[in-house]
């Protein structure tokens, strides 16, 4: 399994918004140069194909300039019809961070040889303060082999867990 899938596995299960048949629509739609914001992705998805009538819309609650495709609105768990338009952002968004920090320590890795003693271990650094489960990891080091690169499970409904892990370099290790 590459890791755009398992990253779209994790985010589709835990989140629960979107159906188990929207695993490999969330793997395709990370983007291989990360050059687009998530949300202009999954609006352009949603506009794709033929789109839900304006009586559904009504009927899900969504405005009639809003776009949703038959296929997409197939893909959306009863969880994640709340909030339709939502569905499929939130989740990308999640798969999209947990490719991010695979990115990083895989470059963090590479660098790791070079630097020596100098290279501390990745630390985990969150942004979101309110997932409970995501501000455990708040300052976390690790290795590469236990750096959190996949999310919590138990993160609050709807996290993003856009948590980034960056290698921590001590500059100053072989300065005597
Ligand atoms: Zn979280």
């Amino acid at each position: 399994m590459t890791i755009k899938d398992e990253a779209a596995r994790e985010a589709v299960t835990t989140l629960g918004l979107l159906t188990s048949k929207a695993i490999p629509t969330i793997a395709s739609l990370l983007a291989n140069d990360l050059s687009e914001h998530p949300r202009a992705i999954a609006t352009r998805y949603r506009k794709e194909g033929e789109q839900i009538s304006d009586a559904e819309k009504k009927a899900l609650g969504i405005r009639r300039n809003g776009f949703l495709s038959r296929a997409a609105l197939a893909e959306i768990a009863p969880a994640g019809l709340t909030e339709p338009l939502a569905a499929h952002e939130i989740t990308l968004l999640r798969a999209t961070f947990t490719r991010l920090r695979y990115d990083r320590v895989a470059q963090g890795e590479a660098m790791r040889a070079q630097l020596g003693p100098s290279f501390i271990g990745y630390l985990h650094d969150t942004l979101h303060r309110e997932c409970p489960a995501c501000i455990r990891l708040d300052g976390l080091v690790t290795d590469a082999a236990n750096a959190k690169i996949m999310p919590p499970s138990d993160c609050a409904p709807g996290c993003s867990a856009n948590y980034g892990i960056g290698p921590k370099i001590d500059w100053l290790a072989d300065i005597d």
